[in-house]
């Protein structure tokens, strides 16, 4: 069996559908191309079997700023779901001139790179997982970051993705060449890659949040970040500290707490609190849903439309909406935790949903542990030897653990992209990150982001907003190729349209309802979260309009989209 580490530097072997950099030049304009496209699924084309290897960095560092006479048809950038489940995509869709690159040495992104104990997804694995390849393997209802990882690489060596991967591979920067009709991409260490479209899937929490407390570089213990786990520092027995309660700490809190000598918990908000009843799924259960796959994608519909019915409590903030939920999480929290002045410190005071809803049943046992702590004072500054809070209050300490969340993208680009006429797409997110349909954004041809801007799941599996993506950017990325297109950039009305949209029903969620969370930017403006059903944005994305882009043609000349692609335009204006 291939593993990620076999397969580290390989790379396929060129199809012969591969352009070169002449034969793109040399095409013939298309004569007076017509935009209505239907995208067909041409049979898969079978993969590069025996992949040529790809030269190691420092050879790679070489032939840096060499340009390549090689244009791929699609660069993916970020080997996560997203950008994983793009590659599958294109291979069934018989596009195989593509390659993943990916920073790190595996795929997996998010559950490749949080190891940390309790780690999990809060979302039902039989929805957070591909819809093209349900599982009847999961131990729990909600699987553990191993088990996700293990089903990612399965995915990756079952549709054959190991050859298309460019591991150790960050693309630092892309350029377009408007020439050409094609980006020029940077990977770290110099090595150049031309590509006609670029997939942009580098996820939303690629690197971890500093708190930047005062003190902490001079602590004589260890610190370290939930998302940079090292599983060699020991905390049995220790005394350890954990700063930050939101999603994260809710996981690695109980996981640690029995092992060590004492936990001193630093919470600066409580959170809402659901149950997360995860019984184990017995062998029977498991050869069930084997013998049974329609029943399984039975209960990842059932699961995804209960979810749906979610929506509006968890994202709108009118009042209706919130006293059902809101005396749910209060009568658990009443029902678990006993002592009246713990429960007043783990009671939240802002509208349920305004950050993110937590699940977990082993939150407040944990906090009720003889050997736990909950420090609601703020941390004035760490020491050599602990954590002194504001109140006076001093823990002494082996180990800190940030569970800080991460640094999440919601203003500038996640690297350097220049576009038409040069434009820097840092530039233009620096108040905030924007893109119509969440996907693609004006003057930025042929980019497309999975789990872009506005497209982060308020209430449900972000799988379901990424796979839906995945088959619009494939339609976008065909009809360039069937027309001969040189590019595709959004309209810049219809973008200012869609964040219009995007803004005026944000003012009605309970995201922008006082809290302050990581959904906002520091303007206050929601650009992470889709403030709607899921459903809905499925639809909305169900077929990619040509005539919400501008179209140009081999001969540098537009071309229009057709009367029907302009009639569906204007049905959903009205629509909107
Ligand atoms: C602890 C945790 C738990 C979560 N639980 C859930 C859940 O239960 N339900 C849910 O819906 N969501 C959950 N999420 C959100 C989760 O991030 C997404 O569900 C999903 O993993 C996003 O997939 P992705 O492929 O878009 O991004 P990622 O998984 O982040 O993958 C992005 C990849 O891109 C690579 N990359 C980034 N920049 C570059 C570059 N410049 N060049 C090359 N490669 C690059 C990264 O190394 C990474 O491999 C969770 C997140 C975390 C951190």
């Amino acid at each position: 069996m291939t593993t990620p580490e076999d397969q580290k530097d390989a790379t396929p072997t060129p199809t012969p559908t591969q352009e070169s950099a002449s034969s793109v030049t040399a095409k013939k304009p298309a004569a007076k191309p017509r935009a209505t496209v239907k995208p067909k699924a041409a049979p898969a084309k079978p993969a590069a079997t025996k992949p040529k290897p790809t030269p190691k960095a420092s050879a790679r560092a070489k032939s840096a700023s060499v340009m390549p006479t090689e244009v791929l048809e699609v660069a993916v950038i970020g080997s996560g779901f997203s950008g994983l489940g793009m590659g599958i995509r294109l291979k069934k869709a018989g596009i195989t001139n593509f390659r993943i690159f990916e920073k790190a040495g595996d795929v997996g992104g998010t559950w490749r790179d949080n190891i940390y104990p309790g780690c999990a997804c809060d979302v039902k694995s039989q929805l957070y997982s591909y819809s093209f390849e349900p599982s009847a393997e999961w131990s729990n209802a909600y699987a553990n970051q191993g088990e996700i990882l293990n089903y990612i690489r399965f995915c990756a060596n079952k549709y054959g993705m190991y050859p298309f991967m460019r591991f150790n591979s960050k693309v630092v920067d892309a350029k377009f060449n408007a020439e050409l009709g094609e980006w020029l991409l940077t990977i770290e260490g110099g090595e150049l890659v031309r590509a006609k479209n670029v997939v942009a899937a580098p996820g939303p929490f690629a690197d971890p949040a500093d708190p930047h407390i005062k003190g902490s570089a001079d602590f004589q213990g260890r610190i370290i970040h939930t998302a940079r786990w090292d599983n060699s520092v020991e905390l049995k027995g220790k005394r350890v500290a954990l700063i930050g309660t939101g999603a994260t700490g809710v996981q690695v809190g109980p996981a640690i707490a029995p092992d060590v000598a004492h936990l001193a918990v630093f919470q600066r908000t409580a959170n809402w609190i659901m149950p997360r009843p995860n019984p184990d799924l017995t062998d029977a259960d498991k050869q069930e849903s084997r013998d049974k796959p329609l029943k399984m994608k039975l209960n990842r519909l059932s699961n995804y439309w209960l979810n749906e019915a979610t929506a509006p409590f968890l994202i709108l903030k009118y009042d209706a909406f919130k006293s059902v939920p809101s005396s749910i999480s209060n009568s658990y929290r009443e029902r678990k935790v006993k002592d009246p002045a713990l429960l007043k410190k783990l009671t939240p005071n802002y509208k349920f949903g305004c950050k993110r809803v937590l699940v977990s049943s082993d939150w407040y046992p944990t906090m009720q542990r003889d050997n736990v702590t909950l420090e609601v004072s703020g941390i004035k500054q760490i020491t050599p030897t602990g954590i002194e809070t504001v109140d006076g209050n001093f823990y002494e300490l082996d180990v800190i653990i940030f569970a800080t969340g991460y640094e999440v993208r919601n203003t500038g680009a996640p690297f350097e992209v220049k576009g038409l006429g040069n434009a820097s797409l840092n530039d233009k997110w620096k108040d905030g990150a924007e893109a119509f349909d969440g996907i693609a954004t004006n003057n930025f041809p042929n980019l497309y982001f999975l789990v872009g801007p506005f497209t982060g799941p308020g209430h449900t599996s972000v799988i379901a907003y990424a796979e839906a993506q995945i088959d619009y950017v494939w339609q976008a990325i065909e009809l360039r190729k069937q027309m001969n297109l040189k590019y595709i950039t959004a309209k810049p009305s219809v973008e200012a349209r869609f964040v219009k949209t995007m803004d005026q029903r944000s003012e009605h969620t309970v995201w922008k309802s006082g809290c302050a969370s990581w959904y906002l930017s520091p303007n206050g403006r929601n650009n992470v979260l889709y403030p709607g059903f899921n459903a809905e944005y499925r639809m909305r994305i169900l077929r990619f309009n040509p005539a919400n882009y501008v179209l140009i043609g081999a001969n540098n000349a537009p071309v229009k989209a057709s009367l029907r692609d302009h009639l569906s335009t204007v049905k959903r204006a009205l629509t909107a």
